[in-house]
């Protein structure tokens, strides 16, 4: 084993820069350290911090340290553990040369440190950033540890993006080098010239697969780039709260901002995410993250894999129902996770063809509220328990997830699905609040809905390069969701805070008046978007793709509203369409449908 090459000097500045954190209420670190002016909060979330001294007990300062080791909580420790402790647990990957690859933990940790090694070899700087343009796939995997494991910053990036948006992206992120796979070729063609900032092209596949007449420079294949590497590298240890991924949000107002993950808050998140009330992750477990790795880190799925030596199974660029099927049962999964919108495609291809599943147990749906419609058809048809889950890149980005307590299991199957169409209570990690107009903290009682704010240790304090000015509000960060939460602190999203519909002074939640319409038999994807009013401000239209080969008319679906809401929220129209725009990450994209229907004449108008 050698000692890591580069980039040790840097590896001590960040040792050394410790900026603040709040521990347990107490701020502890930061420039202020060593001179007596540490401060702790007293009670309640939002009173202000408390003086306390810091360091070792003295006359002057009682307080006492805990007498453990520290060890910085860094990335690469979960994949040493991994390989340790689950050195044999699978991790297959349908590749998207076409064929399925299947290595284990063991396979992976020494590919990861020949990687690590390679990036050295390329001259990278403690804190470089290396993009990557990916299908969830082991050679990904590798990069997530590699890259973040030798001190750099992994740069998930969405190639669902226009390459021109890819391109500012990587030119703000600074990105120096930047991976993609084969099917990406063409979007890297495109954008090379205008990424002054990356120095290599890694393609993600054998040397053979490489095209001679790319016509990109400094191009060079994953395979012969570490295969000239030894896996005898040593992960270097530097300061838990150095950066180590980056992630641009969607962006629909204005350029994208980054969001920049540390190790700290990714060791943390993962620890959270794989809690029983949360993903449940375990070495038990066979975990098919359909969720792209290349958006808010597979929802950090793959450090709680390494963390609990959870089996992993990759889908690559195949997506449809069909192969999500397929690759479920092949592999035995007994867990997934994904957007809406993926499984709508899986139920469709189940229902055609009148398929069960053998062993998956749970699936977790968030990313855009899920349909009750759909939480049943899981359960009802095919035995599987959707866990709802909310979060935000902005938040790494697990902040809740929908699990029944104990004292739930004894209500009927109706009360249970209202508490389980919630987004549901918070992860430990997490706080939450919502607030009025006036800032005021609203209460939880599941009716009054307000502006939902979080904070805690995987939230981000400020975008990249500090773009927006600070994004917190007294320490908490604005999510621009709109919530109730109930007694037991299971939170429901009403609205995205800027899709919520305003009608004569009331609010109508968009997402339960698409709820309604998923439950219709004969509508696949529903849509509901304000359009501006005379009399009442903004009414409720409802855009709708029907299933194939049904029919429903305008009148059917609005009847189908009679009696579950009151008549005021029931939509004005209901416009029929072949598809609703998805933005890169999966969501409806509201504002496009709002363009789309500006002139539409509601009725009575
Ligand atoms: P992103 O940062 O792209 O992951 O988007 C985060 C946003 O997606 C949140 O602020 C919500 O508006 C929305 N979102 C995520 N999960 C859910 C969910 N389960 N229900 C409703 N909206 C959700």
């Amino acid at each position: 084993m050698h000692c890591p090459r580069p980039p040790g000097s840097l590896h001590r500045m960040a040792e050394m820069a410790t900026p603040p954190r709040v521990l347990f209420g107490i701020v502890v670190g930061g420039p202020l350290a060593g001179n007596h002016a540490l401060t702790a909060r007293g009670g309640g979330f939002d009173t202000p911090p408390r003086r306390i001294p810091p360091g070792p007990a003295t006359e002057e300062s009682p307080n006492m340290l805990g007498l453990m080791q520290d060890h910085p909580l860094l990335i690469s420790s979960l994949l040493d553990f991994a390989a340790r402790h689950h050195g044999d647990a699978e991790i297959v990957s349908r590749r998207v040369e076409g064929d399925m690859h299947r290595y284990c933990y063991r396979d992976a940790t020494s590919r990861a440190r020949r990687a690590a090694s390679a990036l050295d070899r390329l001259g990278l700087e403690f804190s470089d950033r290396v993009a990557t343009l990916a299908w969830n796939g082991y050679r990904h995997f590798e990069l997530y540890f590699a890259v973040t494991g030798s001190g750099r910053v992994v740069h998930t990036i969405n190639p669902r993006l226009a390459p021109d948006q890819i391109a500012w992206i990587a030119n703000h992120a600074e990105d120096r080098v930047l991976a993609f796979d084969m099917t990406f070729l063409p979007i890297v063609k495109a954008i090379w010239p205008h990424c002054k900032t990356v120095k290599a092209w890694v393609a993600l596949c054998e040397a053979d697969a490489l095209p001679a007449d790319a016509g990109i420079p400094n191009l060079v294949s994953y395979e012969a780039l570490i295969g000239a590497e030894s896996d005898a590298y040593d992960w270097p240890r530097f300061d838990e709260n150095s950066a180590a991924a980056l992630c641009y949000t969607s962006g629909t107002t204005g350029n994208p901002k980054g969001v920049l993950y540390s190790h700290r808050s990714t060791v943390l998140h993962a620890y959270g995410a794989a809690l029983p009330d949360v993903l449940g992750m375990s070495a038990r477990e066979s975990v098919l993250p359909v969720v792209p790795m290349f958006h808010v880190n597979a929802w950090g799925i793959p450090y709680s894999a390494a963390m609990t030596g959870t089996k992993l199974v990759f889908p690559g660029a195949a997506l449809d129902g069909k192969s999500v099927y397929e690759l479920i049962e092949s592999e035995r999964v007994t867990m997934a996770a994904g957007v809406p919108t993926v499984w709508l495609g899986l139920l469709n291809h189940m229902s055609q063809h009148g398929l069960r599943f053998s062993t998956l147990e749970r699936t977790v749906i968030g990313g855009s509220a899920c349909p009750p419609a759909m939480i049943r058809a899981f359960k009802d048809q095919y035995g599987v328990t959707v866990l709802h889950a909310w979060g935000m890149t902005e938040m790494s980005p697990l902040g809740t997830l929908c699990k029944l307590k104990l004292k739930q299991l004894e209500l009927p199957p109706e009360a249970q699905m209202a508490v389980l169409a919630k987004q549901g209570r918070v992860v430990y990690g997490v706080e939450m609040k919502i607030v009025g107009p006036d800032g005021d903290e609203l209460p939880w009682d599941g009716k009054t809905s307000g502006d939902l704010y979080v904070k805690g240790p995987w939230i981000l304090s400020s975008y990249f390069k500090g773009e927006g000015g600070d994004p917190l509000r007294d320490g908490w960060f604005p999510t621009g969701d709109v919530a109730t939460i109930d007694a037991d602190g299971f939170m429901q999203i009403t609205d995205r805070s800027k899709d919520v519909i305003k009608s004569g002074g009331e609010w109508i939640s968009s997402i339960d008046i698409e709820n309604i319409a998923m439950a219709h038999p004969a509508v696949a994807m529903a849509a509901c978007v304000a359009l501006p009013h005379p009399k009442w401000d903004e009414r409720p239209l409802l855009v709708v793709v029907r299933k194939p080969g049904v029919d429903v008319s305008r009148d059917e679906i609005l009847a189908f509203y009679e009696g579950k809401v009151a008549k005021w929220q029931i939509p004005d129209d209901v416009v029929f369409v072949e598809s609703i725009p998805l933005g890169a990450t999966g969501k409806m994209q509201k504002v496009k449908l709002r363009e789309q229907f500006k002139d539409h004449r509601l009725p009575g108008m």
